[in-house]
């Protein structure tokens, strides 16, 4: 057991925080949740789900902290070349600004609650965190907690709290809506009508 030692975790959600806070507090560590996802478009979107997470940081008593800056362009300029290889460069934004915070505010650690969704890469998460503990002097954590993702979502359904429908990115909403629409907006989402088409050769 870690006793007292300080594990700043960045936070992407409150659906994701809820036990993976849990889990690494059980273990012993100081946690301090830090907000930094420039990843999440649009503003709206990002202000919803950081609202939600202040909400659940008063329910469940935890600190948290929250990067004054939403860094848009830099998140476009990092991944609009290579958009099949955007999640390692969002990856790497935001678990580079962890690590940073983590060293700033003397953590031994800092680790993502990326790690509880089975929705991620997680091979690129392990990567991406360890290129990044060689660039500071806190540590990062690395445990594969997905198989707990639905005790997550059992903490905080009660709270009723702001749910995403999408990753974060503009991508990931077109993605998400182009493959599965909402049965109840089909006509919202529906493809274009072939007799309605118009192609640029
Ligand atoms: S899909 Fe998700 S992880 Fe990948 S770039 Fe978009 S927001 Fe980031």
């Amino acid at each position: 057991m870690e006793e007292n030692k300080k594990l700043l975790l960045h936070a992407c959600c409150c659906h994701c925080s809820a036990y993976t806070i849990k889990h690494w507090k059980e273990l012993g560590y100081d946690i301090t949740v830090f907000w930094y996802n420039p990843n999440i478009h649009p503003f709206t979107e990002h202000q919803e789900r950081l609202v939600a997470l202040r909400k659940m940081s008063e329910i469940q008593d935890f600190k948290l902290i929250e990067y004054d800056g939403y860094d848009i362009e830099d998140f476009f300029r990092l991944t609009a070349e290579k958009p099949k290889d955007r999640c390692y460069y969002c990856f790497t934004m935001r678990l580079a600004k962890a690590a940073e915070a983590a060293e700033k505010l003397q953590n031994d650690y800092f680790s993502s609650t990326l790690l509880i969704s089975p929705l991620q890469r997680h091979d690129l998460l392990e990567l991406v965190g360890r290129e990044q503990t060689g660039k500071s002097n806190s540590t990062f954590l690395y445990e594969d907690l997905r198989k707990h993702y639905s005790d997550s979502r059992r903490i905080t359904k009660p709270l009723g709290l702001y749910t995403q429908k999408y990753c974060g990115c503009v991508l990931s909403e077109w993605e998400r809506y182009r493959d599965y629409p909402p049965k109840d907006a089909l006509e919202l989402y529906s493809p274009v009508d072939p007799k309605n088409r118009y192609w640029c050769d």
